[in-house]
């Protein structure tokens, strides 16, 4: 083979490639992480990218790609925040936050079975919006099966105690199964929330050195209770710890590197910014969550000027109307003005570094995991990003590790290289 040029670099001639094992696929447009590449090429070796540039240079080596014609690969989309086992859920409740969380909770009681085939309508779902990793909650009784997972899978065990030392035996049991893998999931810990996570609970999280999320300061019942121990959710929990949400986390050692705060719309940039930049704790928006429950405007702008991290989520249906990443994106563009490339940033990147890479790197970077999809699009490079973060229509491949993943939902086989 010839050698000109940097390999990888997306504008050389590769070199040094063994051809054995490798595998090439070509199209109109290639995201190389910055830019698009006009008429581009991905390679693949044992599951990661070996290759990216331009399609011309690839053929100057005489090795072959399979083309895919008038699409635009794009790195996989990383969904920070999901349930997918409420996938089948719709709830109509959406004026009063604690209407539609018991109604969550009673739909959970009577659809436990229900759940695994949620999951994978969930999913469908995603994959076929080019998402292939996920961040998603485990609240089930009993854990998922991680050998069925189809995404990579970040599941975050849920436990709670509600401030009542009773139900930490169960809790105990379900923490033991951080840092367990199976298949594409890898477990990690979700203690629910800063009122229905005890201190002891959360110092006990904290310590399992794996990554962390809580949704946090979602609802100003939380915030009351948290302070005072009034409104409703004193009914139902234990003795108040009267400190707001943030110092709880905070005296528990639940804010650290790899700690996720998913919506935290009580939270104030100002106030509490510099506290989570300085921790290296980053937020997670759902933009779709938030327009279902008229949320007041989300910061974005001054939860960046203090330098704090936000990525986006889809959450699940029990609360949006898509499960779709570009959907969020779409929501992010509209409602925080992000730029499309920040937008596909918060989807991945930095998603991944404020999940604590559990994966390590994927998408579309040299040695990644080649995690990628193509969309269909006709736009031309300077608006084509944009255009395929506003489609609807479900992507047309998507490949994870570098294989490809049926998207009508008959593949189950996790065994490909991780
Ligand atoms: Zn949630």
């Amino acid at each position: 083979m010839r050698t000109e040029g940097t390999p990888g670099a997306g504008l050389g001639v590769p070199s040094a490639i063994p051809r054995r094992g490798i595998e090439a696929w070509r199209a109109r447009l290639v995201w190389s992480g910055v830019d698009w590449i006009d008429d581009g090429v991905v390679a693949c070796r044992h599951g990661r990218v070996a290759w990216i540039g331009r399609t011309s240079a690839w053929r100057r080596t005489g090795a072959d790609a399979v083309d895919l014609g008038e699409v635009a690969l794009l790195r996989g989309f990383v969904d920070a925040h999901a349930h997918l086992d409420l996938s089948h859920a719709r709830i109509e409740e959406r004026a009063v936050f604690e209407r539609w969380v018991a109604d969550v909770v009673a739909l959970r009681r009577t659809a436990q079975g229900d759940a695994s085939s949620a999951i994978a309508a969930g999913e469908d779902l995603l994959l076929a919006g080019g998402c292939t990793s996920v961040a998603d909650i485990d609240g089930g009784a009993r854990l998922r099966d991680g050998r069925g997972a189809r995404l990579r899978t970040l599941a975050f065990v849920e436990v709670l105690d509600a401030h009542d030392a009773r139900r930490r035996e169960d809790a105990s049991r379900r923490l033991a199964r951080a840092g367990e893998r199976e298949g594409r999931l890898v477990r990690a810990v979700s203690p629910h929330a800063p009122h229905t996570a005890s201190a002891g609970l959360l110092r006990r999280a904290a310590r399992a050195c794996v990554p962390l999320q809580i949704h946090c300061a979602e609802s100003e019942a939380e915030v009351e209770w948290m302070i005072d121990g009034t409104g409703p959710f004193a009914a139902w929990l234990g003795a108040s710890p009267r400190r707001a949400p943030l110092e709880h986390l905070l005296r528990a050692g639940a804010l650290r590197p790899g700690t996720t705060l998913v919506h935290a719309n009580h939270l104030d940039p100002e106030r509490d910014g510099p506290l989570l930049a300085r921790r290296g704790v980053a937020l997670v928006h759902c933009p779709g969550t938030h327009r279902w429950f008229a949320r007041a405007a989300f910061p974005f702008a001054a939860w960046r000027r203090r330098g704090v991290r936000v990525v986006l989520g889809t959450d699940s249906l029990a609360s949006n109307d898509a499960l779709d990443c570009r959907h969020e994106a779409a929501l992010a563009m509209d409602t925080l003005r992000a730029s499309p490339v920040e937008a596909l940033r918060m989807l991945g990147d930095e998603a991944e570094d404020a999940l604590g890479r559990p994966f390590g790197r994927t998408g579309l970077g040299l040695g990644a995991r080649a995690d990628f999809a193509a969309h269909r699009t006709t736009a031309a490079a300077d608006a084509a990003l944009e255009e395929v973060l506003r489609s609807r229509q479900s992507a047309a491949l998507v490949w994870i590790a570098g294989a490809q993943v049926l998207l009508c939902g008959t593949d189950r086989d996790a065994s490909a290289p991780a």
